[in-house]
């Protein structure tokens, strides 16, 4: 992705587009918290995650870490993308976690329990140990929520042979062992009808399954089937046309604008409904069935001024700055920016999204535009990738000068050995690598900074 697939991509090759030098702006923002609780700091980041920790660390270095806190629960950060690779038992799952207390940079407080509450109109928080906490900025990371119970049948289903989902911890090897157990009949991929981070990981795991069935003698034995809500196979005309070719060659079967609605484990059966056709429903019997499940916006935002009516993060796609809470910021998957959910995306907009937070510091207009940038490296196989990189507008924003449209094995070691590197070394540390600083941001963008009346 034009240095999408993960900023950090273009980090490595020292690849970065220019932005132009803004206008000064004028608006003022005055941002005088309330201090109704004990605990104060300038910034307040809201999830640990990828974008949480990302944005803790470029904060440390702009207010000083004794003036930044991370509100994460969890004892474990995980770098996801790898799950991919472990669902196919290319990668140990052991290898994709790391403590939490070792990411959260030194000096920042990590306050460890879950936000409950928003309030931004007090620019206060509420976390689960009945801690209230203020905040003069504060940073929006909260991640997206996964909802296996929206499939009847799940999460139950788990406990059941032949089924897994990479996209959970508790999951993610039960699809490496579906997969060394398949002896014959459906291998069945699902997407579903919601939007989902890393849109391209449903799809990977039947390219990887596809691979591994060659090599073990079984694909004579197999029907692999992908079922997506979707009605194409990507959502970029480049890699689609790429993938369909790929589709049709390895003799896999598609059928677009199919939804899993249903798992019965214990007769691994799993029911569809055709979203075109209403009310019609389709059964599978499946040897080994790979779940990608709804996802939805953080719980905690449901129904809060700070979300849109879908209720994700309420973000100026530009500049990352909340659309009514000009103190309030956004970063990843829980924002409602129109670009693939990807850490790759969380890398391009945490250059801008520190460039806008700085300007807004001063009262003076954000001066960076997010482009959409983000990155999918579709793993085609176990050591070919095709890189995926792309703007808001679907165009292809390539990083190298190869046609990253064509299957490649460069591609593959980085997404499966440098890219980790990277985002542990890189990303997390804002390590200030020449390019994190810049990607993902085009021009300026003659906007106001602030809407005063919602600032205490
Ligand atoms: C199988 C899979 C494959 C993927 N492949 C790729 C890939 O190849 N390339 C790529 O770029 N991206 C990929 N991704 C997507 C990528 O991992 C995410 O887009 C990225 O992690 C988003 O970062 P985030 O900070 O928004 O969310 P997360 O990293 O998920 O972090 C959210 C954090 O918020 C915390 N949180 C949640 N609720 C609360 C609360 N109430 N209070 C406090 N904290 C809370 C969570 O514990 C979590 O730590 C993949 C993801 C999966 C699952």
């Amino acid at each position: 992705m034009a240095g999408p697939v993960l900023c950090w991509q273009r980090s490595a090759w020292m690849w970065a587009r220019r932005t132009r030098p803004l206008v000064p702006g004028v608006s003022r923002l005055h941002v005088s918290s309330r201090l109704l609780s004990k605990e104060h700091y300038k910034v307040l980041v809201l999830g640990g995650g990828s974008g949480g920790i990302t944005m803790s660390s470029r904060m440390k270095r702009k207010v000083g870490a004794e003036n930044v806190a991370v509100v994460e629960p969890s004892e474990m950060h995980y770098y996801q993308p790898l799950w991919t690779l472990v669902g196919a038992g290319a990668k140990k799952v052991q290898i994709s976690g790391r403590p939490t207390a070792s990411v959260v940079p030194s000096g920042v407080t990590w306050i460890k329990s879950p936000v409950q509450e928003i309030d931004p109109d007090r620019n206060t928080v509420r976390t689960g140990d009945g801690k209230q906490i203020s905040y003069q900025y504060l940073i929006v990371a909260l991640g997206l929520q996964l909802h296996y119970e929206k499939i009847k049948g799940l999460p139950e289903a788990f406990k059941y042979p032949g089924i897994g989902s990479n996209y959970s911890l508790q999951t993610v090897n039960k699809t490496w062992e579906a997969l060394q157990n398949f002896k014959e009949g459906n291998a069945l991929f699902s997407f579903p009808n919601t939007p989902v981070k890393c849109a391209g990981a449903p799809q990977k795991i039947m390219y990887l399954s596809d691979a591994y069935l060659r090599k073990t003698g079984k694909r004579s034995k197999a029907n692999i089937i992908y079922n997506t809500s979707l009605p194409v196979l990507f959502g970029v005309k480049k890699y689609a046309d790429c993938l369909w070719e790929i589709v049709k060659n390895r003799d896999l079967q598609v059928n677009l604008r199919h939804e899993l609605v249903e798992v019965r484990a214990d007769r691994r059966e799993a029911v569809f409904t055709k979203l075109d056709s209403p009310g019609e429903t389709v059964v599978y019997e499946y040897e080994m069935l790979h779940v990608t499940p709804p996802m939805g916006p953080p719980e905690v935002l449901k129904g809060n001024p700070l979300a849109d009516q879908a209720g994700w993060l309420d973000v100026d796609k530009d500049v990352l700055q909340h659309k009514r809470y000009p103190n309030v910021f956004g970063i990843g998957d829980c924002t409602n920016v129109p670009t693939s959910k990807t850490a790759a995306a969380v890398a391009a907009q945490s250059a801008v999204l520190d460039r806008t937070i700085s300007r807004v510091m001063r009262d003076i207009l954000p001066d960076k535009k997010y482009d959409g940038y983000t990155s999918c490296p579709l793993v085609t196989s176990y050591n070919t990738v095709i890189l995926a990189e792309f703007d808001y507008n679907g165009q292809p924003l390539e990083t190298f000068p190869i046609d990253q449209g064509k299957e490649s094995r460069i591609m593959y070691h980085m997404k499966a050995n440098l890219m980790p590197h990277l985002y542990w070394h890189g990303l997390l540390n804002a390590a200030g690598y020449g390019p994190w600083k810049t990607t993902g941001a085009q021009g300026h963008i003659p906007r106001r900074v602030s809407n005063l009346s919602k600032v205490h």
